[in-house]
């Protein structure tokens, strides 16, 4: 049993929250705790139950490790998050790839220390986000750690391309990757009537900023986390959907010359070589890379996007000729799949529910099961067919 600090506060909190698994899929992977002074969000990934138990994991173990004093404490919380996410992963082969993101606010001593004013801190990583709504309206305070985020940051992409992107799931920064990942932190001066949002992907996915200050500035934390995670899933609950809202009930007023903008992230940052790792059968897959400059985001986004093209392979129709290729079926971006073998077998030559899903491309996992489905084609040819179609001689067949 961790004790908390047995301190007085300047500051009170008020929080309410809702998770729901949406109206598509089967499991709940997000998390939502709180205490009086912690307050997290986490979304997980991975196969089976990998994505649910990592987020428990995460949260769990923020919760319980951060005993203060201040934003430092809160980072080494969440690095022991990290790691608790990687030992219950190596325990148990079928958690092996699980992930999770994880948002969390804190209270802690301000700049003055013990006895001075109390700050809030805010640690992020993935793509669960952080909001405050104050006098001046709805400001993001975190930064997504996703490929689509990259590429709005190095100017690929606007904001609202992001929004609707395919490939907007895939992270570059997550829980239970990697022994010591990279994470943002904020330290923000609290005001009376403030309001934080902390929620998982699934809600912003399905309402807009403007919508969500809307709701998040009428009525009890409580309610106001019932309204928007019905609204989320009203408008599509395509993802499971998290919401946990805190207000500042007790504290010191809006300064009079008004708010300091929400400072850069201090991203603590850790070094190791770029590697990475699809999250099980998760739809994201989440990938390590190091940035520091916009250059490095550029390269960095250059070699996400190889490493998650390239992924996979699919049998397809090559001018006609029966191929395999390297890479997805749609391409991403400006990577095309790569043709690797074919030309002894013509499309025209397979029976017509083959040359369809030929031609509508037929994703497989190895070049080997692409092989031996090609083989499996040869044996239900429209005719007995030659394996190079020659008037001359019609006995020819490979059969
Ligand atoms: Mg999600």
């Amino acid at each position: 049993m961790v004790s908390r600090r047995p301190r007085r506060r300047s500051i009170r909190l008020e929080a309410g929250s809702v998770t729901h698994v949406g109206r598509i899929r089967d499991v709940n992977q997000d998390d939502v705790v709180y205490t009086d002074d912690v307050f997290v969000v986490a979304d997980g990934m991975g196969g089976h139950r990998g994505g649910e138990v990592a987020s428990t994991v995460a949260t769990v173990a923020v919760v319980e490790g951060f005993v203060g004093p201040d934003r430092a404490a809160l980072v080494r919380a969440v690095r022991q998050a990290n790691r608790a996410v990687l030992q219950r992963a190596a325990e148990d082969p079928d958690l092996s790839g699980m992930g999770t993101t994880l948002c969390v606010l804190a209270v802690v001593d301000g700049p003055g220390g013990q006895g001075g004013p109390d700050a809030l801190a805010v640690v992020n990583i993935g793509d669960s986000r952080v909001y405050r709504l104050d006098a001046g309206g709805l400001v993001r305070v975190s930064d997504d750690h996703s490929l689509v985020a990259d590429l709005v940051r190095a100017g690929e992409l606007t904001a609202e391309e992001a929004a609707v992107h395919p490939q907007r799931n895939i992270l570059t920064r997550a829980l239970g990757i990697e022994a010591d990942p990279t994470v943002d932190s904020w330290e923000l001066s609290p005001a009376r009537g403030d309001r934080y949002l902390l929620c998982s992907d699934g809600l912003f996915n399905e309402l807009g900023d403007a919508r969500i200050a809307e709701l998040l500035g009428d009525g009890p934390a409580q309610e106001v986390a019932s309204r928007l995670v019905a609204e989320a899933v009203a408008e599509g609950g395509h993802d499971n959907v998290t919401v946990l809202v805190v207000e500042v009930v007790e504290g010191p007023e809006v300064p009079s010359g008004g708010r300091p903008p929400i400072p850069e992230a201090r991203p603590e940052r850790a070094t190791g070589p770029v590697r990475s790792r699809p999250a099980g059968d998760d739809p994201r897959a989440t990938v390590r890379t190091t940035v520091g400059s916009v250059a490095a985001v550029v390269i960095a986004v250059a070699l996400v996007l190889s490493l998650y093209a390239r992924q996979g392979w699919f049998i397809g129709d090559d001018e006609g000729d029966v191929a395999v290729f390297r890479g997805r079926a749609s391409g991403i971006l400006w990577f095309d799949p790569a043709f690797v073998e074919g030309g002894d077998l013509r499309v025209a030559l397979l029976d017509d529910s083959t040359r369809a899903a030929v031609v509508e491309t037929i994703p497989v996992g190895t070049l080997d099961e692409a092989r031996r489905l090609i083989e499996g084609f040869r044996t239900h040819l429209r005719d007995p067919a030659p394996r190079d179609p020659d008037p001359s001689d019609p006995d020819s067949s490979d059969q």
